[in-house]
């Protein structure tokens, strides 16, 4: 998963390019769900929040790294939810 930094402006721009609505607004910044973020694996080649956060605040989460096969593995459960 990856996570959001305190260098966060809050703008809101990462939150509805999630695919997985992994993003939420915390007490104070947004936040990323570890649970639901699959570092956009299942849906695109890149990770959109990264890709359009304007500070550059989206690193990976050293608490939460995973290989590119559990990610898929996490993509997988989160669609047959729904
Ligand atoms: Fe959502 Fe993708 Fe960012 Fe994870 S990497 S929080 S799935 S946009
Ligand atoms: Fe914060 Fe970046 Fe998301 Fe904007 S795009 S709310 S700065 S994490």
């Amino acid at each position: 998963a990856l996570k959001i930094t305190l260098e966060c402006i809050n703008c809101d721009v990462c939150e509805p390019v999630c695919p997985n609505q992994a993003i939420y607004m915390g007490e104070e910044i947004y936040q990323i769900d570890p649970d639901l973020c699959t570092e956009c694996v299942g849906h695109f080649d890149t990770p959109q929040c990264q890709l359009f956060c304007p500070v550059d605040c989206i690193p990976h989460d050293p608490e939460h790294v995973e290989s590119q096969q559990a990610l898929l593995q996490k993509y997988e459960g989160l669609q047959a939810l729904q």
